[in-house]
């Protein structure tokens, strides 16, 4: 019974030779496929669509590892948080952030903001995550599976399908490499959901090997790299990676990155009251934002439990905003969503891991 195997781990064909095997025919195996992959099933039994005998089989052979949601929240502004039990006994957690068209204040859009790994090796001064000990990576299947849940959410919820994925949760996505860029395959692909790279966003502290990496494999979905401050000083006290990785070397793999795909890139920059908030912190990060063509999205902070840190002052936010806009720099404030339920991406920590 143990020795059953993880079905979500087979490629397609690996899949049609199982089935073959059992005695069924290949077509079998796309219908399970679609179960699996764009519905979600979690047991054999709700594959409907196959026989008994055949859902027997399968239960004989096979498992679907557990993703059960554990918690869902719902803040006032109508953001969604979502806590996913693995089958390992460890949670990870999801957002969907709803938005509204201005004139009918009917939802529109939704995006998802979804995880990568149990906790974060790189501990960062200001987030959540970066405070729990690291667990484990997410596999592709538990990254994706998030997709599905949250996708249903809005069905469900707001009559709307996502319209965009950022991958800005708990964890840094190019720690893990292989799994994350499957996952991404797979929401992309017929398989999934064949929606467009360009609505999918992958946000990381900026690791250059590994952003060197996909300029290589030339991928289509958006880079965000999180700056927040263009002084090594800072950065290494804010950000201890940043003494592996200084400015510098990310600097050149970014460049490298838009030689070799020719996309524009999103700077991200976490504002903090005192810290980087000054007009001089402004001018030296709009001179680093010159080595390629870029957006930058300013992100208010989202205060953590015992944190050093505070939020801006709307004035100083609007006043370092304006100093980017001046240089005609494409700039966008991302104002924390789901504050009450602390939803913010990045500081999704779990009480239950800790
Ligand atoms: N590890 C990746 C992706 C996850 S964090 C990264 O660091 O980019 C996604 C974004 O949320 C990052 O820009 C991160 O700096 C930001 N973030 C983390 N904690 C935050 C908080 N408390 N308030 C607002 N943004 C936060
Ligand atoms: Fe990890 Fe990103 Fe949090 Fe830093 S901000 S600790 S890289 S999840």
């Amino acid at each position: 019974m143990e020795n059953k195997f993880d079905i979500t781990t087979l490629t397609n064909s690996e899949l049609k030779d199982s089935i073959q095997k059992l005695g069924e025919k290949p077509f079998r195996a796309k219908q399970i496929s679609e179960w699996l992959w764009q519905k979600g099933a979690s047991s054999f039994d709700e594959m409907t669509s196959l026989s008994k005998n055949l859902r027997e089989k399968l239960e004989l052979n096979f498992k679907i590892p557990a993703i059960k949601i554990a918690q869902i929240q719902k803040s006032s502004d109508g953001t969604m948080k979502l806590a996913f039990e693995l089958v390992d006994g460890e949670f990870v957690e999801s957002v969907l952030i709803p938005d509204r068209d201005a004139s009918t204040e009917a939802p529109n859009r939704a995006t998802a903001c979804i995880s990568t790994q149990v906790g974060c090796k790189l501990g960062c001064a200001f987030c959540a995550t970066g405070k729990m000990k690291f667990r484990r990576n997410l596999t592709s299947y538990e990254i994706f599976r998030q997709v599905v849940s949250l996708k249903s959410l809005a069905n469900d919820n707001f009559s709307v399908d996502l319209s965009n994925i950022v991958l800005m949760g708990m964890g840094e996505p190019l720690l893990n490499y292989d799994n994350t860029l499957d996952a991404i395959d797979i929401i992309t692909s017929p398989k999934g959901f064949a929606m467009s790279p360009r609505r999918i966003t992958l946000s990381t502290i900026g690791v250059p090997n590994a952003i060197r990496k996909l300029a290589d494999e030339k991928v289509r979905f958006n880079l965000a790299v999180s700056i927040h401050t263009a002084t090594n000083l800072k950065r290494s006290a804010l950000m201890p990676f940043n003494k592996t990785a200084p400015l510098e070397n990310l600097a050149e793999a970014v460049e490298y990155f838009h030689e070799k795909t020719g996309s524009r890139v999103t700077f991200e920059y976490l504002i903090l009251k005192n810290f980087n908030d000054s007009l001089k912190d402004a001018e030296t990060f709009a001179k680093f934002c010159r080595i390629v063509p870029c957006k930058v999205n300013i992100i208010d902070y989202n205060p953590t439990e015992n944190s050093q840190f505070e939020k801006t002052t709307p004035a100083r936010l609007r006043s370092f905003a304006e100093l980017l806009e001046g240089k005609n720099m494409i700039v966008n404030v991302r104002r924390s969503r789901g504050d009450d339920i602390a939803a913010a991406c990045g500081q999704l920590a779990n009480k239950k891991n800790n």
